[in-house]
């Protein structure tokens, strides 16, 4: 198979349905639309075996999560996603295994209508870049500097679930069957908090997707908004398994593991009726209060501070290397 069949077969495909996509896949460069006044947002993210996912993973899986972290990037901007280009290194052209990587990439970009209108693709290496592009309007972007003093923190969904499905599947930790299937899909098929993020403009003032744990992300936007915060550990939302698994391992898993790609965001009391009459599906919870002081406290079940020593996933760090 030549670039050329590879790329018709496998990347061309999806029809084009967006009206702001005036040339797509096929000539030296898209040809793209965007909204009079809004702001685009651009992001990527990339994926490399070994170092973000397991080499024998499931390419359904992977093409969904290498979409959706991008997806869940632009859903912390309040953006509504557009477009996205996908960079590819494969080592050989395996059809079935880029059939499922299709797969599992286009379902998502169908249930979101974002349209794939380029990228590039080399023998390497299997390395995944995805660059996602949505629309936000100026005024409503969310940003992580946002932060004010009396602001409530929220989250959404549950925290630690795809952390201690990663346990499991590393070997680090037994879980049942059921258990394990609780929380694999957490894991392996996040589901970006798309209409969550853009249904905060307006209400939040701040926020950021937890991609490498609750503490260093909630860190950045203490930093970027030169604040401080209080969380309560009995208000964190865990699932039952993470909860039985933070009884006999800690806190880990929640605050500091990451791949949760929830959205944690910071509301001033004014606003808070209003967001919690959203009523998200995917759940929503107050865990704690922005404060002037700057530096992140943690309170325990019994009221006392707890000390945290996590310091959240970090690819240059020098005790971890690459397991997440
Ligand atoms: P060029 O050599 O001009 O960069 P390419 O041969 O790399 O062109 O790509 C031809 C067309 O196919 C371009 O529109 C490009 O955006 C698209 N394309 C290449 N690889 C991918 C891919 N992995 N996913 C989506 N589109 C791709
Ligand atoms: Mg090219």
């Amino acid at each position: 198979m030549t670039e050329f069949e590879l790329i018709r077969t496998f990347f061309a495909r999806q029809p084009v349905s967006r009206a702001d996509v005036a040339a797509g896949i096929g000539d030296d460069a898209a040809l793209l639309r965007p909204p009079a006044g809004q702001l685009l947002a651009v992001t990527s993210d990339l994926l490399v075996s070994g170092v973000h996912f397991l080499s024998d993973v499931d390419p359904h899986s992977l093409g969904h999560k290498a979409l959706a972290v991008n997806l869940s990037d632009l859903a912390a901007m309040g953006a509504e996603p557009a477009w996205f280009l996908l960079n590819l290194a494969l080592p050989e052209v395996d059809a079935p295994w880029l059939e499922r990587f299709c797969a599992g990439m286009f379902d998502l970009a169908r249930a979101y209508n974002v349209q794939l209108v380029g990228g590039d693709t080399s023998r390497g290496p299997l390395v995944i870049g995805i660059e996602a592009h949505g629309f936000v309007p100026e005024v409503a972007a969310l940003r992580r500097s946002g932060a004010r003093a009396g602001d409530r923190i929220y989250v959404t969904g549950t925290l630690g679930d795809a952390a201690v499905a990663l346990r499991h599947r590393l070997g680090k930790q037994r879980l049942s069957g059921d258990d394990f299937a609780a929380v694999v899909e957490r894991l392996d098929r996040p589901v970006p908090r798309v209409h969550e993020g853009v249904a905060l403009r307006g209400l939040a003032h701040s926020a950021i997707d937890i991609s490498d744990g609750l503490v260093a992300d909630l860190g950045h936007i203490l930093e970027q908004s030169q604040v401080g915060a209080r969380i309560f550990l009995d208000k964190i939302p865990l699932s039952p398994v993470c909860q039985a698994h933070v009884g006999k391992s800690g806190w880990e898993a929640p605050l500091a593991m990451g791949d949760d790609y929830e959205l944690c965001f910071t509301v001033p009391p004014k606003n808070t009726e209003a967001l919690e009459k959203l009523q998200f599906a995917c759940g929503l919870h107050c865990i704690g209060e922005i404060e002037a002081e700057p530096g992140l406290r943690i309170v325990d079940e019994s009221g006392k501070p707890y000390h945290s020593t996590f310091t959240g996933h970090d690819h240059f760090a020098e005790s971890k290397q690459g397991d997440t």
